[in-house]
């Protein structure tokens, strides 16, 4: 394996870049329960992005793990999980927000995996009507048989990692999240390291 890139992602940072058909993206949580928001757009067509409806429909659940496929809207297999040593992610609890942030625990926060996205995708000329729900790496969210769901703690697990293969060329956007008001963090938001490897 070559590595062709490899960086820490300071807590609370955003982080995005290109990966090329068959080149695999590596998230590792440093020091463990940290939540990591991720989209991914076909680079050549980021109109046609992950879809959390397609890749759940598809699966037949509403974690993505070790062999799921990110799918796209137009039904596009977009990523791959190659290795995954956590075991289930979340899909359907969204990214935080400042908004969001008053509405679930009435604070006023500046830092959010939102504006995290809004200002990856930037970068790359796309606006906020390019966030849609995310994929949530390393996070915790059970749903109980009455429909209801939380945040939960995860375990404490240094060094876990999702290893993502692009199955076409991807422009891969993720927030390491800032979020300090429910425990997706551990309440200690921390660093992550991104890994791009050419087999
Ligand atoms: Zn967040």
């Amino acid at each position: 394996m070559q590595i062709l890139h490899d960086e820490i992602v300071l807590a609370k940072k955003p982080w995005s870049g290109v990966i090329k058909a068959g080149d695999t993206l590596v998230i590792t949580d440093l020091e463990g329960q940290q939540a990591v928001d991720f989209l991914c757009y076909d680079a050549h067509n980021p109109a046609d992005r992950y879809s959390a409806t397609n890749t759940v429909k598809v699966q037949g659940n509403v974690y993505v793990g070790l062999n799921s496929v990110l799918y796209s809207d137009s039904g596009t297999a977009l990523m791959t999980v190659v290795e995954d040593t956590i075991g289930r992610h979340d899909t359907v609890y969204g990214c935080c927000s400042n908004p969001n942030n008053l509405l679930r625990y009435g604070v006023e926060t500046s830092e959010s995996c939102y504006s995290n996205f809004a200002g990856a995708l930037a970068e790359h000329g796309l606006g906020e009507d390019a966030i849609v729900a995310n994929v949530n790496w390393f996070m915790s969210v059970p749903i109980l048989a009455d429909g209801s769901a939380g945040v939960a703690q995860s375990e404490l697990k240094p060094n876990s990692h999702v290893s993502l293969r692009a199955e076409r060329d991807v422009l891969a956007v993720l927030s390491n999240c800032p979020q300090m008001h429910n425990p997706c963090n551990g309440f200690n938001p921390s660093p992550i390291k991104v890994t791009v490897l050419r087999a």
